[in-house]
């Protein structure tokens, strides 16, 4: 069948009018119409209706791991919809896909992580987390022990749950799940580090963590979810030391930890998890999505330990959580496919040299006048632009900054996205060092371009 798609820019925008945009500011849609309308992607680009070619820097959406139009990953789905279509793992159905995948997962995930719950999105793996530790507790004789510790500038989701989770003003004048989160301080050196060395600001963001722990008092919390490098609040690493004294002190108050990894896993730190391989520390629930699949499906999944298995397990009582598409039949068959090629292809590996390649080739902007820090690690990068080097000012927001670097980077053929003040890079994991180093060049020149207009 071909579908009746349209074709042309003004085609699609007669269209588009009907589509409801995410993290968008509606209104100037519904005046201006949307900017770019991507029509085909293949290996690290992507082609608009206009049929500019651009390097896809932000790999989609911090998704697209292994590139674009990747064939074995197509086979699989297509396969899988011609053998089965859909089933759901309801009840006590299963299907031999979603059960690989499982496996599959569980080999790959770090200690005790053997047990996987499968989503659609990345915001349902994290508010899955909760509701397992809220239904663990429970089944322990512990229900007080509900609280989630979280942090200012963390990103967990845009449901109503996960949006409480995430830092409060991606929220502001919205409601959301009230009176269950804790937000902590935000473990970013270069901002908040007032004077301290490294070790002494982890030691006091341990120390507050503590304080605050011993406040709300242990029995109320459920657990600390932390991602292991902040994406969305703008590629925020943290101290060395952090998460591994963080998952040391929840462990002593029986407090668990949920690493979420929707963005940091499948290779984009150059290993398939980065909570024991990069950061050295053992999570009790890892949430992970976007990279799972590559972006060719939707999936998420909140792989949990055998421990907290076990209680939910126990008996008496359902496990009353669980979406219709969880381990949906084509989206488990892309997550097989795309774990075999990252496997096949060595891409982790190949990681730990290009992403870095990448990582020095970009923060080798810091020569430029308005770049205050060049933050993140392999292809997570994250640009903060300053009005002041010295004093670290940011620019009047009305100048929004980042937004007008990223439209001169697209003009010159790279996508990057603007995040207020920041622009974030997390393209696909495949990029070639000529590649790396054309990114590096238009981003020079579309930050020189901006200065001058300045
Ligand atoms: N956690 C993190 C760290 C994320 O970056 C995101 C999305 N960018 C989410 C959760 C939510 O995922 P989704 O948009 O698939 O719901």
């Amino acid at each position: 069948m071909t579908l009746d798609l349209p074709k042309t820019t003004d085609d699609i925008l007669t269209r588009d009018v009907h589509l409801v945009q995410s993290w968008a500011d509606l209104n100037s849609l519904k005046q201006n119409g949307a900017t770019t309308a991507i029509v085909e992607a293949e290996g690290s680009y992507v082609t608009d209706s206009q049929g500019n070619r651009l390097i896809d820097g932000i790999g989609g959406l911090w998704c697209v791991n292994v590139g674009h139009k990747r064939a074995e990953i197509i086979d699989a789905i297509t396969e899988q919809l011609n053998t089965l279509d859909f089933y759901s793992t309801f009840y006590s159905f299963t299907h031999p896909s979603a059960a690989a995948l499982a496996t599959k997962l569980a080999e790959l995930a770090p200690g005790n992580l053997n047990k996987v719950h499968f989503g659609n999105s990345g915001s349902v793996a994290n508010e899955t987390a909760v509701r397992v530790l809220h239904h663990y507790y429970k089944r322990l004789g512990q229900p007080s022990k509900r609280k989630i510790l979280s942090r200012h500038g963390a990103y967990h989701g845009s449901t109503h749950l996960a949006v409480a989770m995430t830092t409060p003003h991606y929220s502001d004048g919205w409601h959301k799940a009230e009176g269950i989160v804790h937000h902590m301080r935000k473990p970013h050196y270069w901002r908040e580090g007032d004077g301290m060395s490294e070790a002494e600001f982890t030691d006091a963001l341990l120390a507050d963590m503590k304080a605050d722990i011993e406040s709300i008092g242990a029995e109320n919390i459920a657990c600390f979810i932390g991602e292991p490098i902040m994406g969305a609040g703008g590629v925020i690493v943290p101290p060395a030391g952090y998460h591994k004294r963080a998952a040391e002190l929840c462990a002593e108050y029986e407090i668990k930890v949920v690493s979420d990894e929707v963005v940091t896993a499948f290779g984009r730190l150059g290993y398939f998890f980065a909570s024991k391989d990069v950061f050295d520390f053992q999570p009790d629930i890892i949430t992970t999505a976007k990279g799972l699949t590559s972006g060719y499906q939707p999936l998420s999944a909140t792989i949990m330990s055998d421990e907290i298995h076990e209680v939910i397990s126990g008996p008496g009582g359902v496990f009353l959580h669980g979406m219709t598409y969880s381990g949906h039949p084509a989206a488990a068959a892309a997550g097989l496919a795309n774990i075999a090629l990252m496997e096949r292809e060595q891409i982790p590996q190949t990681v730990r040299s290009t992403g870095k390649h990448f990582e020095a080739t970009l923060k080798g902007l810091d020569d430029l006048d308005i770049v205050g820090e060049v933050r993140g690690s392999h292809f997570m990068i994250g640009i903060e632009f300053v009005k002041d080097k010295e004093t670290k000012e940011i620019f009047d927001p009305a100048l929004n900054i980042g937004l007008r670097v990223a439209r001169k980077a697209q003009e010159r053929g790279l996508i990057a996205r603007p995040l207020g003040h920041i622009l974030i890079l997390s393209p696909t994991l495949i990029l070639t060092p000529e590649q790396i180093d054309t990114i590096g060049a238009i981003l020079r020149e579309s930050i020189l371009d901006v200065m001058k207009e300045l």
